[in-house]
């Protein structure tokens, strides 16, 4: 199967575990980090909104804690129809979140055909004028522990 698709299909099947029947406003995420491994995560809401997280935050700081690279992410939500889901660009939050591993980490993105389609993207397409090149010697993407400093 293609990896890319063990992404979404993980992401998805989060989300069905997590919340049965869901329709619209909540999400689940999943990240495959190197090796082929894949952590999985949900959007944490809160009444206050300032305390929400978006649903590739609790696997981003798995794979951190792991020490384990993250080569690519896919976020999805459900759609209005029950048993659609819709693939959800990563935030410019989530983008930061996954910049530390680099410009070619790939991220799943609503594709050009619409409804459930999706097609992945590299960080750098996302940000072909990352900010933080600004600070890093010959003006590359920073690395790992650039970002940390
Ligand atoms: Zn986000």
């Amino acid at each position: 199967m293609d990896p890319n698709q063990k992404i979404v299909d993980a992401a998805i099947e989060q989300l069905r575990s997590r919340w049965p029947g869901a329709r619209d406003s909540v999400a689940a995420a999943a990240l495959m980090l190197e090796g082929g491994d894949i952590l999985t995560s949900v959007s944490f809401d809160n009444y206050n909104a300032a305390a929400t997280l978006c649903a590739e935050t609790g696997a981003v700081a798995q794979a951190y804690t792991l020490g384990k690279a993250v080569i690519a992410s896919a976020c999805v939500t459900a759609g209005t129809a029950e048993g659609t889901y819709q693939v959800l660009a990563p935030c410019g939050i989530c983008q930061e979140r996954l910049a530390i591993w680099g410009p070619e980490v790939l991220a799943a993105v609503p594709g050009s055909a619409g409804g459930s389609a999706w097609e992945m993207r590299t960080l750098r397409e996302l940000n072909p004028f990352y900010w933080a090149t600004s600070f890093t010697p010959n003006g590359q993407w920073p690395s790992v522990a650039e970002h940390g400093e």
